[in-house]
């Protein structure tokens, strides 16, 4: 069980684009261990706004997230 990412409307624009770590912010663009954290999810009015987003290494390693090293 791993948690679910943060909301799209709480992400910033780097986070939604998957740029930067859904949990912490940081740069995705040169890191390694890149994995995806899930699907953020999200509407504007009639349209749905679920997207993935990804976490850093730093983020992703928890025990509870071992079994998932989806390589980027
Ligand atoms: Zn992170």
């Amino acid at each position: 069980m791993r948690p679910e990412p943060p909301p799209v409307r709480q992400l910033s624009k780097a986070q939604y684009d998957g740029w930067a770590c859904c949990w912490c912010g940081k740069g995705l663009l040169d890191a390694k261990g890149t994995v995806s954290a899930g699907i953020s999810r999200g509407s504007s009015g009639v349209h749905v706004l679920d997207i993935e987003v990804y976490a850093c290494a730093d983020c992703a390693v928890t025990p509870e997230r071992s079994n998932f090293q989806e390589e980027r």
